[in-house]
């Protein structure tokens, strides 16, 4: 079958079932139905019967909205491929920048202490390994489901060299959770759940992403009001705070974090897009 009819055809169909990326979805399931990297599609004429078959079963998903990488089995996020499918948050590109700010924070400190909050597939708590070695990191996730995908990215990364993550399985509003760090930790990064009950979201969110990782009460703010407590009493005086939140939390979010009264220098960012993304402090100490 002719490749670029073939692709074209798909892409279409694609944007009728409403995808928001028809044609680069459409390449990256055929090059994923073929076992070879999207670059070769340029150079492709042909694709066979087998491989066609195979293609035209993810597209069939893709058109009923499953996410793409629940299809191909993996997300990039910075530098890492991370496993995910059903029961695990797919990793978003705009959770990047939160990741280069705690970097940043981290610099000039040989053995940071830092703790991820509902790790999911564990793209914040790998990276932070990957790319700086001497962080000593914990991942905690309280989602029965999902925690199979942290542990598995997590063994996966330390078995390609990186810094073992431990993964914890446990409520980050839990009082009692990771009592021997209290006033040890130098940075608690999150990217909670923030989704107000009710708000609208895609189909590949709604139907696929874990409820747990996506609704966080009326507001969206329910999980952070427990998380600034947790982060509170983890953080040592000066330890630093990154919280992702939803486009219309750009100001509501701070106000939370300052109301709390254990912070300073709270600040919001923008992400790539320039949309408000995520909110940083400082304990007070
Ligand atoms: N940003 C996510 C979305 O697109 C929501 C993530 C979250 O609640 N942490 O739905």
């Amino acid at each position: 079958m002719n490749a670029r009819t073939l692709l074209g055809t798909a892409a279409r169909r694609l944007a009728d079932a409403g995808v928001e990326s028809p044609r680069v979805d459409a390449e990256l399931l055929l090059a994923h139905a073929l076992g070879v990297p999207r670059a070769r599609l340029l150079t492709l004429a042909a694709v066979d019967g087998r491989a066609a078959e195979r293609f035209e079963t993810l597209l069939a998903q893709r058109a009923d909205r499953v996410p793409l990488q629940h299809l191909t089995g993996h997300a990039a996020f910075r530098y890492l491929e991370l496993a995910v499918g059903p029961g695990v948050f797919v990793p978003r590109p705009e959770t990047e920048q939160l990741v280069s700010w705690v970097l940043e924070q981290l610099t000039g400190v040989a053995e940071p202490v830092v703790v991820d909050l509902g790790s999911g597939s564990g793209a914040i708590a790998l990276s932070i390994a990957h790319e700086h070695p001497g962080a000593r990191v914990t991942a905690v996730e309280r989602d029965p489901g999902a925690i199979e995908w942290t542990r598995q990215n997590a063994r996966a990364r330390a078995a390609a060299g990186d810094t073992p993550v431990e993964v914890l399985a446990a409520d980050m509003t839990d009082p009692g959770l990771l009592r021997e760090l209290d006033g040890a930790v130098d940075l608690v990064v999150s990217n909670p759940p923030y989704v107000p009950d009710g708000a609208r979201v895609p189909r590949e969110v709604a139907d696929h992403d874990p409820p747990l990782a996506l609704w966080g009460g009326p507001d969206g703010l329910d999980v952070v009001r427990g998380l600034l407590r947790t982060a509170a009493r983890l953080l040592r005086p000066g330890g630093a705070l990154g919280i992702e939140h939803a486009d219309a939390q750009g100001e509501t979010l701070p106000a939370v974090v300052r109301a709390h009264g254990g912070f300073t220098e709270v600040d919001d960012h923008p992400d790539l897009a320039g949309r408000p993304r995520y909110t940083t402090a400082r304990r007070v100490g």
